[in-house]
């Protein structure tokens, strides 16, 4: 069952909305253990929305610390980040996904740590790092392994831990399944929020996170979604969290290679769906066309054609000619309904 579960919203907006929902998330979840978590400075695609508040939020957090007793968590993304967020007393600090896609600026930031443990105020603390936003599960291994040799360094106790927040909005399980088998010792937290983009696809994902014996989770918690100043799609409500964590029971089982290789299926058939919606999609813009200039749906050539090129290519590939013909010849009759 997910232990470590990291709750609040993407971003700190106002003191005032930050001690509000911490305080919301605190009564929903009545004595559960949680983090909480808020960015402050926002790695975001353009320049004129939110960028986060900066080095303030820093005291918001700590307000929250400090009044509520919770340990806190913000995302950093430079060197400088790194020292004023553990000098101030964060408790928990994150890599995001488009800083670990850079891995100059990655061991800029280890060095960063190590510095920190280094120094006589280091405490006791946790990295988290999550999987870069390129499915690329040797950089995120990469990525862990530059932290743990800087805090390999030091004589204190500071936590490293991966958080899978997948990529493109699609799961990747592919890569957490990497991780787990080459790092059984790091703890994996998942990240449903950014995985899906979408409140309504959080539950689900906490429910696979738990059959995979995920270690925790990082949950995007808004008390008004609607006006959230960043990702107002993914957040979710205190009291909605606090219904999934309470479903949440041990799973019976512990998940077997079996339980990654479905999941894996499973995605592979999602992206499958995906690619025949936006085949017949493609088709149905040739049927506009053919419309238009009065050309004939069904071309024979041209399906031999695509079906030859298939056939050879297949044959490298250990799928059997019957497989190639039958798939092609459903693909195209979907492609002559919806033509016509
Ligand atoms: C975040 O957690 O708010 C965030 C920006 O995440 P990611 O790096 O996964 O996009
Ligand atoms: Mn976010």
């Amino acid at each position: 069952m997910p232990t470590v579960n990291i709750l609040g919203p993407c971003a700190a907006e106002s003191e005032e909305q930050t001690m509000r929902i911490a305080r919301r998330l605190a009564t929903a979840l009545s004595g559960r253990k949680f983090i909480f978590r808020a960015g402050i400075w926002k790695p975001r695609t353009a320049p004129e929305t939110f960028q986060g508040v900066g080095d303030i939020g820093l005291q918001w957090l700590l307000r929250v610390r400090n009044e509520l007793q919770i340990p806190v968590a913000t995302e950093v993304s430079t060197p400088g980040q790194v020292s004023l967020a553990l000098d101030a007393g964060i408790d928990y600090i994150w890599l995001g996904a488009r800083t670990t896609a850079n891995p100059i600026l990655v061991q800029a930031l280890a060095d960063a740590v190590a510095a920190y443990a280094d120094s006589e105020n280091c405490r006791q603390v946790t990295l988290l790092v999550k999987n870069p936003v390129n499915e690329d599960a040797d950089l995120w291994l990469g990525n862990l392994r530059r932290l743990s040799n800087a805090i390999d360094k030091s004589t204190h106790n500071i936590r490293l831990m991966a958080i899978h927040r997948g990529c493109n909005h699609r799961p990747c399980w592919e890569m957490a399944y990497r991780l787990r088998q080459k790092m059984p010792d790091i703890p994996l937290l998942l990240d449903p929020s950014h995985m899906s983009g979408n409140a309504d696809k959080v539950p689900l994902l906490c429910s696979i996170a738990n059959e995979l014996a995920y270690d925790g989770l990082m949950i995007e918690i808004h008390d008004r979604p609607q006006e959230a100043l960043s990702d107002a799609k993914q957040q979710i409500a205190p009291e909605t969290v606090a219904d999934i964590l309470q479903s949440m029971t041990s799973a019976t089982e512990s998940p077997t290679d079996l339980t990654w290789l479905r999941r894996m299926m499973d995605e592979v058939d999602d992206d499958l769906w995906e690619m025949i919606a936006k085949r017949m999609k493609v088709s149905r813009q040739i049927g506009d066309y053919k419309r238009a200039n009065d050309i004939e749906v069904i071309q024979p050539s041209r399906f031999d054609e695509i079906l030859q090129r298939r056939l050879r290519w297949a044959s490298g590939q250990n799928i059997s000619a019957d497989t190639v013909q039958a798939v092609m010849t459903a693909l195209h009759e979907e492609s002559i309904r919806v033509q016509k």
